[in-house]
């Protein structure tokens, strides 16, 4: 069976070189994030991290590595637990895996300008036991229906993006939940109950202090 292609759902980096927007958007001259480049694609075990960025809105970075680049949604609320919860993620330019380790400041003026904490990090796969997950999920992060399970410090078990059909194709909107598994938690609120670092268990306040380190 041949699929027809529709272009308006393709994503917007598919045409232009990777990390193109990304290198785009920033002075490496004024800000301490990596320059980064695409890593190889050939990654067994594929990285997941959230960024909590207080940047002119706070919000949470959702980065999931895919052809070696981190696919990556802006989630104002932060990710839920709860299965009832729908959490929007809008979805912003790929960045390069080497961001994964990036806590600190951005300065002000620059994009993104504010602190950065890394929330949460580790490794993620397809939700179901398949031969080819990695396949598996380049199939659901291009049909909008991206099912994967994450293997972090905070957040576990398996999860769904589901990309909505409106507003700019070049910058899909997204729904992200938790689906029911052991580790869904109804009812838990846990961007407000997890308020450290998981690389340095430092506050947001305390990032934003220590200007020196990067
Ligand atoms: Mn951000």
């Amino acid at each position: 069976m041949s699929v027809k292609k529709k272009p308006a759902q393709k994503p917007a980096e598919a045409e232009s070189p990777p990390l193109g927007e990304y290198h785009r958007k920033r002075d490496f001259s004024k800000t301490a994030e990596p320059e980064g480049a695409k890593a190889p694609s050939s990654r067994r075990t594929l990285a997941f991290v959230i960024q909590k960025h207080a940047a002119s809105q706070l919000h949470f970075d959702l980065r999931l590595e895919l052809d070696g680049v981190m696919k990556s949604w802006a989630v104002p609320k932060g990710p839920s637990v709860d299965p009832s919860v729908k959490r929007l993620a809008m979805q912003v330019e790929d960045h390069p895996v080497e961001y994964n380790t990036f806590e600190g400041i951005i300065p002000e003026g620059e994009y993104g300008g504010g602190t950065v904490m890394l929330w949460d990090r580790g490794a993620y796969t397809y939700w179901e036991k398949d031969p080819d997950p990695v396949e598996r999920l380049r199939e659901g992060y291009a049909k909008g229906d991206f099912k994967f399970e994450l293997k972090g410090k905070r957040l576990r078990g398996t999860w769904v993006l589901v990309r909505l059909r409106r507003g700019d194709p070049e910058k899909p909107q997204w729904l992200l939940i938790k689906h029911r598994d052991e580790y869904a938690k109804p009812g838990f609120d846990i961007v407000a109950e997890e308020n450290t670092s998981v690389a340095t268990g430092r506050t947001m306040e305390e990032i934003a202090m220590d200007k020196s380190r990067r």
